[in-house]
């Protein structure tokens, strides 16, 4: 496996790759990773010639400077699973070599109001820092797939936004979400969490099921809100627990008037923040 960390060595490398008309699988990471991003990173290695994976904790997109400092960092292990794996190349940057003093500024997208619920709501700022790192990573990697976990719906939905229409074309591959044996979405929050609670957050995914059972026969107002008083035992403090359209994130207050329907939900565990989704009707892509 090689590993870069500075900009130019990366761009290097792949133009060799690119010469050679091999493609470019992408997987964009903030570390401490664990089997959610191998997921992504053995569907680029069977689908592409080469794997690029990053380890970037990008400060823009973090809201809060506590969870930026806390976020947990463990890139001798990441490039062991990296290697364990057949990664093909571990990109690791300073801050410094993803934003230059120099760096010219990012065009400005219209989201379209993708970043505006959910997430974006509770996270001020932090969708702009995701779409200004992809951009980045983008422009270096130029990648012919990019994989994104279905664990952050939101977030894949409104990269998918971004690079419609790029030319040449980006394909974007959503990887389902992989659990804990209790159901918990892996994260690499989760290690903040103690063993017990770690447990009992298998309440979350168990949550979604349930309402996706109850709305086959239930309004989402009446589900959402016996979702939100669900979830709200501690040391668990819900934030929201919503149904929205797979396609464009606006509410469902009917869901026969959606093709695809998903529940999206962000949880407090003590002071740890976990989100997670269930696609309850269509399919994704
Ligand atoms: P992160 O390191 O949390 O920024 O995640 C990097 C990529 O891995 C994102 O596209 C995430 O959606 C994806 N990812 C994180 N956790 C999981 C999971 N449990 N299952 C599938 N993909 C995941």
């Amino acid at each position: 496996m090689y590993l870069f960390q500075g900009v130019s060595a990366l761009h290097a490398h792949l133009r060799t790759e690119r010469v050679n008309n091999r493609t470019v699988g992408f997987v964009p990471t903030m570390g401490a990773l664990h089997e959610g991003h191998l997921a992504l990173v053995r569907q680029s290695l069977a689908e592409n010639q080469v794997t690029v994976c990053s380890i970037f904790v990008n400060p823009t997109q973090f809201n809060d400077p506590a969870d930026l400092e806390k976020y947990p960092r463990t890139p001798g292990k990441d490039l062991e699973l990296l290697a364990s794996v057949g990664c093909n190349v571990a990109f690791l940057p300073s801050v410094d070599e993803v934003y230059p003093p120099n760096l010219a500024p990012m065009p400005d997208i219209d989201l379209a109001g993708l970043d505006q619920g959910l997430e974006g709501a509770h996270r001020p700022g932090h969708f702009a820092g995701v779409v200004q790192v992809v951009q980045r990573f983008l422009d270096l990697v130029e990648p012919h797939r990019l994989y994104l976990g279905q664990k952050d719906f939101q977030q894949q939905l409104i990269i998918r936004h971004v690079v419609r229409g790029l030319e040449p074309p980006l394909k974007v591959v959503t990887v389902p979400t992989v659990r804990e044996p209790n159901g918990l979405a892996m994260s690499s929050r989760n290690v903040r969490l103690p063993a017990e609670v770690r447990e009992q957050a298998g309440l979350i995914h168990q949550t979604l099921e349930q309402a996706k059972d109850k709305l086959e026969t239930e309004a989402p107002r009446a589900v959402e809100a016996w979702a939100l008083r669900h979830l709200d035992q501690a040391p668990f403090r819900p934030e929201y627990f919503c149904f929205v359209d797979g396609t464009n994130l606006q509410p469902v207050h009917q869901s026969g008037m959606h093709d695809t329907v998903v529940a999206c939900t962000a949880v407090w565990a003590g002071e740890v923040r976990l989100i997670d989704n269930l696609l309850v009707k269509g399919t994704l892509d």
